[in-house]
């Protein structure tokens, strides 16, 4: 799945469990961490392949990803967010389950419980044409995601400020000239 599409998930359910800054923040950053191992794409398409999608996405390295986040989150500011790093981390694994629809070597998957089982979910021994399905689930999640983004731009509402609040940088600006 896509780093926008789990980003707006996550924003989504941070913003419906009427989040605080923070749980925000926890929850999104949680959501897409799981995919730092794309960067692995510096190392080649095979490196990519084999490493993307690996123990990273394991139940495991999710827990210890979500507890760095709730410890960094607690220690800089005394709140704590634990819920909502950990509901992140799971947003992330939920949704990247329709994503092995599309790994193109049948036997990939995501090794969920690694590493302690070798079983992997791979969608594409479970239904015909996954291909296909894979193109449906992806674009049409993508395409909800992008719609809550673009109504929520209507509201005034930008899903990016909570990390980034671009007007800060635009008022010294226009202060200096
Ligand atoms: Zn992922």
């Amino acid at each position: 799945m896509d780093p926008f599409s789990h980003y707006m998930v996550a924003y989504a359910a941070g913003r419906k469990a009427n989040a605080s800054l923070n749980k925000m923040r926890a929850i999104t950053l949680a959501a897409v961490i799981p995919d730092i191992d794309g960067f692995s794409i510096f190392l080649g398409i095979q490196a990519f392949r084999d490493i993307h999608g690996g123990p990273v996405h394991s139940l495991l390295i999710g827990v210890v990803l979500a507890l760095i986040i709730t410890l960094g989150f607690y220690i800089y500011s005394r709140e704590n967010v634990a819920l909502f790093a950990f509901s992140g981390v799971f947003i992330h694994l939920a949704l990247d389950i329709p994503n092995t629809l599309g790994y193109v070597r049948p036997q990939d998957g995501l090794f969920y419980f690694w590493p302690f089982s070798d079983y992997a979910i791979r969608l594409q021994n479970q239904v015909p044409d996954a291909a296909n399905w894979h193109i449906v689930i992806i674009s049409t999640i993508f395409i909800l995601s992008m719609v809550f983004f673009l109504l929520l731009v209507r509201k005034r509402e930008y899903a990016w400020r909570i990390w980034l609040d671009e007007r800060k940088f635009l008022k010294k600006k226009t202060q200096s000239e």
